[in-house]
C-alpha cells in the first residue's frame, strides 16, 4: 500500500458480498462505491490489468472492456483541490474541470493515479485545454468529437477517431481488440444499460419506490463497481427488492410530493445538494436526464453490423450541450416528462460552465411551449450556495400544480 496516494484513506474498508443484505445496505454499497472501489482497482492493477481513465460520456468505453482493461470515471465532484487547481487554471472555469485537474495534480484522486492512459474529447473549451496540461504528467489521448450531430461527415469522422483510439489503446497496452471481443463489450454494456434503465424506470411508479437521493447514489456508484457479473447481480437484486418492498406497503416518498426531472450537467457528491433541497421541499426526483441518468442508459447499442460503426453512432447521438443543434437533449427530456409524469424540470447548470448555461435558454423555450415549469439553478462544489438553492427550489415547489 505504500505507492498509493498520500491523501487517500488508510482505513478505507474492504468491500464485503453479503447475499443476504438488506436494502438499505445495498444502497450503502452503491453510495461508497467511489470511496471503495479504489482497493478494487488496486487489487485488480496488481493482477497486472491496465486501466483507462475516463471523464466524459462521449468515451467509447467498450473498446477498453474489449481490450480487458478497466475504465474509471475521473471526474471529480467536491472543492477539496480548487484553490490548488486555481494556481494555475483561471477562476471562472467550470468546478468539475477545477477539481478533476486539482485532484490530479495533488495525487489525491486514487482513480488519476492508477490510470495508465487518459482518454478525453473535444467537448467544451475548458475541459480540451485542461487535458494538455494534464498530459504534461499522465500519458493523455484526446479524441476529437464533432460538434454536430447532423453534418452528413460528423459519423465519419466519429468513426475514424474511434478507429484511431482503438489503434493507440493496442499500441499502448500491446495487444488487439477483434471485432469479436468488441461484440461481446457491447453486449455486456447494453446488458447493463438494460438493467440500470429498469432500475430508474421504477420511479414511473406513483409515488415513486425510491428516493431521488438514492435514485442517485445509486446511477453515480455503479460506474465504481467494476465486476460485470456482481454488478448485474447487485442491480437485479435492488429492482427485486424495491418491487417486494412496494407491493408489499412501502411508501419512502409521499404521494404528494411533487415530481421533477433534472437535467443539465452531470451530478454526483457534493451537487447531490440540489437533489437534497428539491426533496426537503416536498419534491422528489422521478429521473436525471443529465450524464449521471438517462442521458447514459436510455439508448443500447446496435447489436447486429459492423460492433465499430455502431459504437460511433451510439456515441455520436447523446444529446450533450457541446453539440449544436443539440435536438437528442429535448428528445430525451420530452419523453422523460411524459413518461414520469413530470410536474416540473429543474436545471442544474455548473457555475462557469457555458455550453449549459447558453442552452438553457432553449430549454427554457422548448418547456414553456409544452406549458411545464422549468427552473434553473445555478451551483459550484461548495456548500455556501445550500440556502439559497433551498429558497429557490422551495418557491418553484410551491408554485407547482
Ligand atoms: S455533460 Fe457533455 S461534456 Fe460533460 S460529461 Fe456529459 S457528455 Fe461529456
Ligand atoms: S460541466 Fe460544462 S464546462 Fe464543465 S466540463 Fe462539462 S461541459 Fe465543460
Amino acid at each position: 500500500m505504500e505507492n498509493l496516494p498520500t491523501a487517500v484513506s488508510k482505513t478505507i474498508p474492504t468491500p464485503t458480498e453479503n447475499p443476504t443484505r438488506s436494502l438499505p445496505e445495498i444502497f450503502n454499497s452503491f453510495s461508497e462505491a467511489r470511496k471503495n472501489g479504489f482497493l478494487a482497482v488496486k487489487k485488480l492493477k496488481d493482477q497486472g490489468l491496465g486501466v483507462v481513465g475516463v471523464f466524459c460520456t462521449y468515451t467509447p468505453v467498450e473498446i477498453f472492456l474489449a481490450a480487458g482493461l478497466i475504465p474509471v470515471g475521473l471526474c471529480s465532484t467536491s472543492d477539496e483541490t480548487i484553490p490548488e487547481a486555481e494556481k494555475t487554471l483561471p477562476r471562472n472555469l467550470c468546478p468539475l474541470i477545477k477539481a478533476s485537474y486539482g485532484f490530479a495534480i495533488t495525487d489525491k484522486c486514487p482513480y488519476m493515479y492508477f490510470s495508465d492512459l487518459v482518454v478525453g474529447e473535444t467537448t467544451c473549451d475548458g475541459k480540451k485545454k485542461m487535458y494538455e496540461l494534464l498530459g504534461r504528467f499522465k500519458d493523455v489521448y484526446v479524441m476529437e468529437l464533432p460538434q454536430s450531430q447532423t453534418r452528413p461527415w460528423a459519423h465519419e469522422i466519429w468513426l475514424s477517431e474511434i478507429r484511431r483510439l482503438k489503434e493507440r489503446v493496442e499500441e499502448k497496452f500491446g495487444l488487439v481488440i477483434t471485432n469479436e471481443k468488441l461484440s461481446g463489450a457491447i453486449r455486456e454494456r447494453n446488458l447493463e444499460r438494460a438493467y440500470l434503465k429498469e432500475l430508474y424506470e421504477l420511479s414511473i411508479l406513483s409515488p415513486p419506490p425510491l428516493t431521488g437521493l438514492t435514485q442517485l447514489s445509486l446511477l453515480f456508484g455503479v460506474q465504481y463497481k467494476f465486476d460485470h457479473q456482481s454488478k448485474i447481480k447487485e442491480i437485479k437484486e435492488i429492482i427485486a427488492k424495491l418491487k417486494q418492498s412496494y407491493e408489499i406497503g412501502a411508501r419512502p416518498v409521499p404521494a404528494s410530493a411533487k415530481r421533477i426531472i433534472i437535467t443539465g450537467c452531470p451530478m454526483g457528491g457534493v451537487t447531490e445538494k440540489v437533489t437534497r433541497v428539491i426533496e426537503e421541499s416536498n419534491g422528489v426526483v422521478v429521473a436525471y436526464e443529465n450524464c449521471t441518468g438517462a442521458k447514459q442508459m436510455d439508448r443500447q447499442i446496435r447489436e447486429n453490423g459492423d460492433p465499430w460503426k455502431a459504437l460511433a453512432e451510439h456515441y455520436l447521438g447523446l444529446g450533450c450541450a457541446v453539440m449544436t443543434p443539440n435536438l437528442a437533449r429535448l428528445e430525451l427530456l420530452g419523453r422523460l416528462c411524459q413518461q414520469f409524469s413530470a410536474d416540473g424540470v429543474i436545471e442544474m447548470t455548473l457555475t462557469a460552465c457555458q455550453p449549459y448555461a447558453v442552452e438553457s435558454t432553449t430549454v427554457h423555450n422548448f418547456f414553456r411551449d409544452r406549458n411545464l415549469p422549468f427552473l434553473t439553478l445555478e451551483t459550484d462544489y461548495s456548500t455556501g450556495d445550500l440556502e439559497q438553492l433551498r429558497t429557490r427550489a422551495a418557491a418553484f415547489l410551491e408554485t407547482l400544480p
